[in-house]
C-alpha cells in the first residue's frame, strides 16, 4: 500500500512536449495509439490503418513537387462582396475569418513547379479556407492556371478537396464550373495531359466540374467524392446508401475513377503517369509534350531497353 499512500511518487510523468508521453493520439479510424510524429512522418496517414487524414496544402506541395521549385501565380485577385450576402453573419466577416484562420486569402492555390524533374502547372483547394469552396477567385486563379498551361505547353495537375460552389456567391459561384470546364476543353484541344486527383472530401460543384473532367483521375482510399452527401441522398429518396457508397473504392469498382493511390506512393505516380504523356526534349528544359504518338513509342521503347 506504500506506493498508493505516498505523498510525493517517485515516477513523474512529464507532460511537456519533449518526453516521450505527450503527442500521442488515438486515431479516429482504427483507435490505435499513434504518435504525432509517425503521423507526420508519415504524411498524415495512420501508420496502423493506412487512414488518410487531412492534409495541410504547404504539407502537400512539399510531398509532391521538387524542392523549392513551387512558384505560386496570380496571387493578385480578391474576393469580392458583390452580392452583399448575409446568412448567420456577413460573407464579408466570413472571409476576413477564413484568412486569420488559414494565414491565405483564398482557398485556391495555383503555380507551376517540378515533379521529378518534368515542368507541371499545379492547382490545389485548400479545405481550411471555407471547406476549400469555389468563388469567383477560386474558379478564374484555376482558370488562369488552365490558360498558363496551355500558353507553356505544360500538364497540368489539380488536387481537390472541397464542400462545393461557394453558396455566398451564389450564381457567380456557379459559373466558375462552365469557365473551368470550358477551360479544360481547351487544354484538350491543345493536347495538353490533365491529371485530376480527388481526396477526401471532393463533393458539390468541383465534382460536377473540373475535378471529374481528368485525363487521368486518381483518388486518395477511402475519400468521398461525390455530387449531394450521403445525408442529404438519404433524406431526399428516403432509403439508406449501401455500405461505402460514394467512397473511392465504390466509385473505382463502378468506373467513375481511375485509380486509388495511397499518398506516399502519389509522387511516383503521377511521375510515371507524366512521364507517359511526355517526353524529355534534349535543350529544352520545361520537357517537350508528346504530340506525336509515334515518338512516344520510340521513346518508350528506347527506356524500356535502357533501364536508366
Ligand atoms: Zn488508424
Amino acid at each position: 500500500m506504500g506506493l498508493f499512500s505516498r505523498d510525493k511518487p517517485k515516477i513523474k510523468v512529464q507532460t511537456s512536449k519533449k518526453d516521450g508521453f505527450s503527442g500521442w493520439l488515438k486515431c479516429t479510424h482504427c483507435n490505435e495509439l499513434i504518435h504525432t510524429k509517425e503521423l507526420e512522418q508519415n504524411t498524415n496517414c495512420c501508420p496502423k490503418c493506412n487512414y488518410h487524414y487531412r492534409l495541410s496544402v504547404d504539407e502537400r506541395i512539399k510531398s509532391l513537387t521538387d524542392e523549392d521549385s513551387f512558384q505560386e501565380m496570380f496571387t493578385d485577385l480578391e474576393a469580392v462582396d458583390t452580392l452583399k450576402f448575409v446568412d448567420t453573419e456577413p460573407y464579408e466577416e466570413r472571409l476576413r475569418a477564413a484568412k486569420e484562420k488559414s494565414g491565405r486569402d483564398e482557398a485556391a492555390i495555383v503555380g507551376v513547379c517540378k515533379i521529378s524533374g518534368q515542368a507541371v502547372a499545379l492547382g490545389l483547394l485548400d479545405f481550411s479556407f471555407m471547406g476549400g469552396s469555389m468563388g469567383c477567385v477560386v474558379g478564374e486563379r484555376l482558370t488562369s492556371l488552365i490558360e498558363h498551361a496551355i500558353h507553356a505547353k505544360l500538364p497540368l495537375i489539380l488536387i481537390s478537396t472541397s464542400g462545393g460552389a461557394r453558396m455566398q456567391e451564389s450564381i457567380l459561384s456557379l459559373m466558375q464550373m462552365a469557365k473551368t470546364s470550358a477551360a479544360l476543353a481547351k487544354l484538350q484541344d491543345a493536347r495538353l495531359p490533365y491529371i485530376s486527383v480527388l481526396t477526401n472530401p471532393t463533393t458539390g460543384g468541383v465534382t460536377a466540374s473540373f475535378a471529374s473532367l481528368g485525363d487521368v483521375i486518381i483518388a486518395e482510399p477511402n475519400a468521398l467524392i461525390c455530387f449531394a452527401g450521403p445525408r442529404v441522398i438519404e433524406q431526399t429518396i428516403g432509403h439508406q446508401l449501401p455500405p461505402g457508397a460514394q467512397k473511392s473504392e465504390f466509385l473505382l469498382k463502378h468506373g467513375m475513377i481511375d485509380c486509388i493511390v495511397n499518398r506516399h506512393e502519389l509522387k511516383t505516380k503521377l511521375s510515371d503517369i507524366l512521364a507517359f504523356f511526355t517526353f524529355e526534349n534534349e535543350g529544352d528544359e520545361n520537357g517537350g509534350l508528346a504530340r506525336d504518338a509515334s515518338k512516344v513509342r520510340v521513346k518508350k521503347n528506347q527506356a524500356l531497353r535502357s533501364p536508366s
